[in-house]
């Protein structure tokens, strides 16, 4: 996946996610943003040591959310897991999803970056 060209700083409380899944899915998703442009690496650059991912039980069904710079994920990821192997959601590809919010990209520019990452 390459390396993370910013450090993250992370301020997560977890209970089925740990402070190295945090971290280290993080660095993946901010490693792939790098990779799609040098835009992205320079905001990436830009917010480094601002972005904080904050894990706790989230209400009305949700996975995660921006907002601001601050990325929100469900414990438990809204009752599906976070083990992508047993039918619940990856990790990576979430963040990578609400790290582009925090770019300011909205669904369908998220989504058809990541359409061409297949
Ligand atoms: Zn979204």
């Amino acid at each position: 996946m390459g390396t993370s060209p910013t450090a993250f700083s992370t301020s997560a409380t977890p209970v089925t996610l740990t402070d190295d899944d945090v971290t280290g899915a993080l660095a993946e998703a901010a490693a792939f943003w790098a990779a799609q442009g040098p835009q992205y690496g320079a905001a990436l650059t830009r917010l480094a040591g601002s972005v904080v991912v904050d894990v706790g039980d989230l209400v009305g069904g949700l996975v995660g959310y921006a907002d601001g710079t601050v990325i929100r994920l469900d414990t438990a990821a809204a009752g599906r897991g976070w083990d992508p192997g047993n039918g619940g959601y990856d990790l990576v590809d979430v963040l990578v999803h609400e790290l582009g919010h925090v770019l300011g990209l909205d669904h369908r520019q998220i989504d058809r970056l990541l359409g061409r990452q297949v």
